[in-house]
């Protein structure tokens, strides 16, 4: 009887851990909190507590150097299926799964996306476990056989199935800003701040598909898939399907901010 299961009513996230180590706990936690309060749940734990067991979850698997903490909070079970709920306890599930980050060498081969109608609802920026529409993306990108969904919402695009876009032009790089129509990704603040760590001028701005396909690079970010280059979109190269060189600045800092973990 858990609303989880029977409505998708919960929150979730999904933090990158590194030799051990959480990067963008706090953001994540802030994140959880943010959703949490959206939707009205109360948070089961306090900071101090997720830490310690998101902590023991990841001591148990040290066989893995990299892991994926998977973590969803729902409203609980309650004793009727109906719409409408009162205060419940909370569940909480967690889970750990070794991943491993494609190498630079793999990502310079570039990616491909396709371009589909956004149709998820106004409020994408909670990290709601109703992901139906994520799921029939990343299943078309499964079945094209490409990297990432790209969302358009009435002419702007917005970001993927499961991750945030950039592109560059001119040197300077554009993101959708943060509202309710995308996912306020962990990933992309951490892009953001290796770009003015790069001196790159970062604009969160919102730009057409025209601007897209015209763009000298395009990425992708998400926490467990890092920074990916797109090369091809809708089977028309970009930049003549050639990765860039922001890029790989950008990469060569994540992975140094990933080493040191600050
Ligand atoms: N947008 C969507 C729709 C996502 O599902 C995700 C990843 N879950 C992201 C963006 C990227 O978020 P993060 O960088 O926090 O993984």
């Amino acid at each position: 009887m858990d609303r989880g299961f029977l409505f998708g009513d919960g929150v979730y996230e999904v933090f990158p851990v590194y030799n051990g180590l959480i990067l963008g706990l706090e953001s994540h936690l802030k994140r959880l909190q943010d959703g949490l309060d959206a939707i009205d749940i109360v948070n089961p734990y306090n900071k101090k507590k997720w830490i310690s067991i998101i902590n023991d979850l990841i001591s148990y698997h040290q066989e893995s150097s990299n892991q994926a903490i998977y973590l969803q909070v729902s409203r609980g079970c309650d004793d009727d299926r109906k719409h409408t709920h009162g205060k419940l306890k909370p569940t909480v599930y967690m889970q750990s799964t070794p991943f491993q980050s494609s190498t630079k060498g793999d990502l310079l081969k570039g990616s491909a996306a396709i371009t589909r109608d956004d149709i998820r609802w106004s409020q994408c920026n909670i990290k709601a476990t109703s992901l139906l529409a994520n799921i029939m993306y990343a299943q078309e990108a499964k079945k094209h056989d490409v990297e990432e969904v790209i969302l358009i919402r009435d002419g702007i695009v917005t970001e993927c199935s499961s991750s945030n876009l950039f592109l560059v032009t001119n040197n300077c790089i554009f993101t959708h800003p943060k509202g309710p129509y995308i996912l306020p990704g962990i990933t992309r603040e951490v892009v953001i701040n290796c770009a003015k760590y790069c001196d790159i001028e970062v604009k969160e701005v919102t730009f057409n598909k025209d601007s897209l396909m015209d763009a000298d690079e395009v990425w992708i970010s998400s926490s467990t898939r890092e920074i990916v280059p797109i090369t091809c979109i809708d089977d028309k190269p970009i930049n003549n399907g050639k990765v860039g060189e922001i890029w790989s600045l950008i990469y060569d800092r994540y992975q140094a901010i990933k080493s040191i973990n600050v």
